[in-house]
């Protein structure tokens, strides 16, 4: 049966051009009518995304473990209440001194001072400097009162026991660390919203952040659908050929941080389909299918997604990707699952993946930043392109050995040929009404990977 409406309270209805929800309340046949609209309407990829970000929001925060934290979102601006680093250190091995003693030093005039002890990271201070002494200092010590400087090693030349002469002059402050001269106590050191790389790892580490407020991830429930379909380590019966999408869909979702809970293959029955369905939408946040989304007599998903879900879109004007179906399901409990209907062929799953599914489970973690780096490439091949309809052309892109960037077109743009994918880096961007491209185009490349370069 289909609802009227969901209950969407964080969701907010799309601001672009199709009606989104049921004019009045609880009427089925107002809502079918809707539903028939929005799966008629063809939509071009900017306002499926835009549909798509209107209708998910972030995940509620939660505290996880400071060692947990890698490739998380803060859900909170994070402030110092320290000083980085915490006291006066060394950058060098060297020593410590009074910056008015060596004034005159040079190789040929060096100035002679006492060496009062060593100290070493991890030492609290003990000794004084005072005029005439110093102390041999390594780097990370806490700088001893009295010392406003520090000349390094090389500079030096030790002497007898006890002296060392300096051999350069040296200026307040020179090799010296301040304390707060990193983060200063109060600074707003990392925002919400932000990935925790390594480096916000560190920082937060350093900081003494032991507990970190981040977004949840969502976690997503992968169907795949295909009597065809047999598994990596199955024998090929005939007619048969191994599930690949279900393998790409979850490398998709680890490439951003997206929680894969379970994965399901189900024959193309519809019953099975809606029961996956159903049972997918009770514990998971979002729900990607893979094939039987088209127009073939065995297509599933286009027959039963719009029963069980709020249907978006439907088509989209793209090349590979057109039968992409957006719906939002409102589970028992009430929450509403975005479920992406993607299509089947390898290539078609991972560029729809990419433009819709991305972008909104980045959202649903929180992420400020969620947008791939778009540069512009210099096409080295010509190739035609439909007319209508935006292309996603798989592409390598490398430096040009001087200050630009080329795309070296991945093969045959075919679908289901998972090879273009495995040689591309990137997806060139040729709007919907360019009908040919001559080699030296420059194109929009959506940079998928930043692959490290021979
Ligand atoms: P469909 O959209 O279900 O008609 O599938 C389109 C094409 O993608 C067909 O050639 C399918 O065999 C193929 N396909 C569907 N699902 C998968 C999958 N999980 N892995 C690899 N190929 C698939
Ligand atoms: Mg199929």
């Amino acid at each position: 049966m289909l609802r009227s409406h969901i209950d969407v309270s964080c969701y907010a209805a799309s601001q672009i051009t199709l009606p989104l929800k049921a004019a009045s309340s609880g009427a089925v046949s107002s809502s079918i009518a809707y539903t028939e609209m929005r799966m008629k309407q063809m939509v071009t990829p900017v306002e499926a995304l835009q549909i798509v970000l209107d209708n998910v929001c972030a995940l509620p925060p939660e505290a996880v473990p400071h060692a947990a934290a890698l490739g998380r979102t803060l859900a909170r601006d994070v402030v110092s209440n320290l000083e980085l680093p915490p006291f006066d250190n060394s950058s060098m091995d060297g020593y410590a001194l009074l910056a008015a003693d060596v004034e005159t030093a040079s190789p040929d005039t060096p100035v002679m001072l006492r060496v009062l002890a060593t100290t070493a990271a991890g030492d609290a201070p003990q000794h004084r400097v005072t005029r005439g002494s110093c102390l041999k200092i390594m780097t990370g010590a806490p700088l001893p009162p009295g010392a406003d400087a520090v000349v390094m090693r090389e500079e030096t030349r030790a002497e007898n026991e006890g002296e060392v002469l300096i051999l350069q002059a040296a200026r307040v402050g020179q090799n010296i660390r301040r304390a707060g001269s990193d983060v200063a106590r109060g600074e707003r050191v990392l925002r919400a919203g932000t990935r925790v790389r390594a480096a916000e790892w560190g920082m937060l580490a350093s900081l003494g952040q032991h507990q970190i407020e981040v977004f949840r991830q969502p976690r997503v429930a992968i169907i795949t659908t295909g009597d065809e379909l047999a598994a990596v380590g199955d024998e090929l019966k005939a007619g048969q050929i191994r599930d690949s999408n279900s393998w790409t869909l979850r490398g998709l979702l680890q490439s951003c941080d997206a929680v894969c809970a379970e994965v399901r293959h189900v024959r193309d029955e519809e019953e099975t389909l809606r029961a996956a369905l159903r049972e997918c939408a009770a514990t998971c946040d979002a729900i990607i299918t893979s094939g039987g989304v088209s127009a073939g007599d065995f297509d599933p998903v286009r027959d039963v997604l719009p029963e069980v879900a709020d249907v978006r879109f439907w088509k989209i004007a793209m090349k590979p990707g057109k039968p992409v179906m957006f719906a939002v399901m409102n589970a028992s409990d009430g929450h509403a699952v975005p479920v992406f209907g993607l299509p089947g062929n390898p290539v078609s799953v991972m560029v729809a993946f990419e433009q819709f599914a991305r972008p909104a489970l980045l959202k649903m973690q929180g992420r400020n930043a969620a947008r791939r780096v778009v540069l512009r490439a210099c096409v080295e091949q010509s190739f035609d392109s439909p007319d209508g309809k935006e292309e996603f052309v798989r592409a390598r892109v490398s430096p040009d050995g001087s200050d630009g960037w080329r795309a070296h077109v991945t093969g045959d743009q075919g679908s289901g040929r998972l090879s273009t994918m495995t040689a591309a880096n990137a997806l060139l961007l040729v709007p919907a009404d360019v009908t040919h491209v001559e080699p030296g185009t420059s194109l929009n490349a959506q940079m998928t990977d930043w692959p490290e370069i021979e």
